[in-house]
């Protein structure tokens, strides 16, 4: 853990599993922005610590990307997958101060027991108290307790009921992968991030992570989550479902598209240089002018993903 906060330091933390897509480079444009309008440092993080769903590749396409669009970075990309020792040490402590058990349960039997949260199937807590006799330990799962709320800079207060609407949930995975919540919030207190902006399908993933921190001590960053892109099927546009990679021949209509959908007022000329774009980007960036995604306001995780279509 550095010893002083900066003031400001975001980042932006792709899972390298395809080649940058629009939805993407939204959400780097959006933490990008916001952290150099504030004068603040942005850093780089390649979430690669789930190999089966990467693809060989992705992540220095990503990196070349970006690269290419004119963002800058500060200080060297951080990877997860050389950060074990340190997702294990997260892990032990979890597991040495009962805040995490190992649990037996399949898949199936998470199913089978019926109970629903806002991402699907809610586990009913059966190894809670110990494993049943015999039942050798597959998962680690968090103990979940309580609401947890806090502000969002764009959707205002979230509230979420963590028992009820997610249950106790998996830091590290039956094939011994560390998941995403544990390694997202060491990385995020390792690389003394203050600010997080990132795409609203992760709000519903923000107060397991505040929940994460409280139990490991670590502070928690100032949230905003971006309205989603959707395809023309009102999906998500993700890696996995393979949309398109932006276009790196012509980042500088990619760029301006990206910076509309976000909200922000494009010059009536628009300039031709990928220099005159970032300059314009960061002096206008206001991020009060993104509407809050969807109805997160009214019902701040309903288990809908709030949407905005391009
Ligand atoms: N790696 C995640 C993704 O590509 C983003 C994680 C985050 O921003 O917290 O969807």
């Amino acid at each position: 853990m550095p010893s002083t906060r900066p003031q400001y330091r975001g980042r932006f933390a792709p899972s390298p599993t395809g080649p940058l897509h629009f939805g993407s480079l939204v959400a780097a444009l959006g933490s990008c922005l916001d952290a150099r309008s504030q004068g603040g440092e942005w850093r780089l993080r390649m979430e690669d610590l789930d190999p089966p769903r990467e693809r060989p590749g992705a992540a220095e396409s990503i990196l070349r990307t970006l690269d290419r669009f004119g963002f800058e970075w500060d200080g060297p990309v951080l990877y997860q997958s050389r950060r074990q020792a340190a997702y294990h040490e997260a892990l032990h402590y979890l597991l040495a101060h009962e805040l995490a058990y190992p649990c037996a349960c399949s898949r199936r039997q998470v199913l089978a027991a019926g109970l629903r949260g806002v991402e699907g199937p809610r586990y009913p807590g059966t190894c809670r108290n110990g494993l049943p006799a015999g039942t050798p330990a597959r998962a680690v799962r968090d103990r979940v307790e309580g609401r947890i709320t806090f502000p969002d800079r764009i959707c205002g207060t979230v509230t979420q009921d963590l028992p009820q609407e997610i249950g106790d949930f998996i830091v590290r995975r039956a094939d011994g992968l560390y998941a995403y919540q544990l390694a997202v919030v060491v990385d995020d207190a390792f690389q003394g991030i203050t600010h997080v902006v990132r795409g609203a399908d992760l709000l519903s993933s923000t107060p397991r992570q505040i929940h994460l921190q409280r139990q490991l001590g670590l502070p928690t960053p100032e949230y905003a989550h971006l309205p989603l892109v959707l395809d023309a099927g009102g999906r998500k546009l993700s890696k996995q479902s393979q949309a398109r990679p932006v276009r790196e021949e012509e980042p500088l209509p990619v760029l301006w598209a990206a910076l509309k959908f976000l909200g922000q007022p494009l010059p009536s000329e628009r300039p031709e240089s990928l220099d005159a774009f970032w300059k314009w980007a960061i002096g206008q960036w206001d991020i009060s002018r993104i509407d809050c995604p969807g109805d997160a306001h009214r019902h701040p995780v309903s288990g809908t993903v709030p949407e905005t279509r391009v």
